[in-house]
């Protein structure tokens, strides 16, 4: 019978202690319906047909035993302490992430990668394709949408638990903290978008203007800077002592609020893209009706906002 390589347990054990998923969602070898094809990486050489894709199509499966040579990963992650459906849905973007990156490797032949025969993987979380070495296979069952199945060349027996455990924890951990990073980005983001526009309202633009967030918030910094020649003229006035130090005031400050009026009208000008905010106004709408979620709301926002991300 087919029995579970050293090698691959050890992957499968730091896997589960990174990601938390039952050992069923890793499985090594294979299950009734692969025993039945006869043909898989998840089987063993006394489980397979003589004419199996997985002995027959290249030179390093020739020497099989009867160790399985190959390793599902499932979706379904869990990283963090919260297990709320936001927590869920921030797992399955590190899954496909991760799928991302892992066959990004696989084609750039990164150091870890060279055992692998072939990733069958979703990058969507609906599509499914397969990233073969030897270019013979594609597609691929949708039962891949919830787990990655990676085939090793059967005469990597025994050295998978080196350079390619190493390669694999650190593109889980990378796709983990990348989708931490890039929800702490765009709440950042969001968070000057809603700032922005408070301060455009101070500063006395219309309330239903779009704007820039990457830069400063505009309308505040020149009230404040407003202030501050003011003040700056005042001292300037009361040192000189002169005896029309009233209207000398008087005319500075006419001077600086021209000045004033003046970036307010051009931010306004800027800032009155009303197709943008139109876009704003309908996801907030499909928020309140309860279409798409807070965290669906902050992403598109920020994509609207900055263009689109990974
Ligand atoms: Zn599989």
């Amino acid at each position: 019978m087919t029995f579970n390589p050293a090698d691959l347990v050890e992957v499968q054990r730091d896997v589960k202690a990174l990601i938390h998923i039952p050992f069923n969602a890793l499985g090594i070898l294979g299950d009734t319906d692969h025993a039945d094809g006869g043909t898989s990486y998840h089987l063993g050489k006394n489980q397979l047909r003589d004419d199996a894709y997985s002995l027959t199509q290249s030179n390093r499966d020739k020497h099989a035993t009867n160790a399985a040579s190959a390793f599902d990963l499932g979706n379904e992650w869990r990283f963090e302490a919260a297990n709320d459906t936001a927590a869920k849905k921030r797992a399955q973007r590190a899954f496909l992430r991760f799928n991302h990156l892992y066959v990004a490797a696989l084609k750039a032949k990164v150091p870890g990668t060279e055992d692998i025969r072939e990733i069958i993987y979703t990058p969507d979380g609906d599509e499914v394709k397969t990233f073969d070495v030897l270019k013979i296979r594609s597609g691929g069952d949708s039962n891949h949408r919830t787990h990655t199945h990676t085939s090793f060349f059967r005469d990597s027996e025994g050295r998978r638990a080196g350079a390619y455990r190493k390669l694999l924890l650190r593109l889980i951990n990378q796709a983990i903290s990348e989708e931490g990073d890039f929800m702490a980005t765009v709440k950042q983001q969001d968070w000057d978008a809603l700032i922005w526009r408070v301060e455009g309202l101070a500063a006395g633009r219309p309330a239903v203007a779009g704007g820039p967030t990457k830069k400063a918030p505009i309308g505040a910094t020149t009230r404040l800077e407003a202030l501050a020649l003011k003040l700056e003229a005042v001292s300037r006035a009361v040192a000189s002592v002169a005896p029309d130090v009233e209207r000398r005031l008087q005319d500075d400050f006419k001077r600086i609020d021209a000045d004033q009026d003046a970036t307010l009208a051009t931010i306004k000008e800027v800032a009155a893209d009303v197709s943008l905010d139109g876009r704003l106004r309908t996801l907030l709408d499909k928020h309140a009706s309860g279409e798409i979620d807070a965290d669906t709301v902050v992403r598109e926002m920020h994509d609207l906002l900055t263009g689109p991300t990974a």
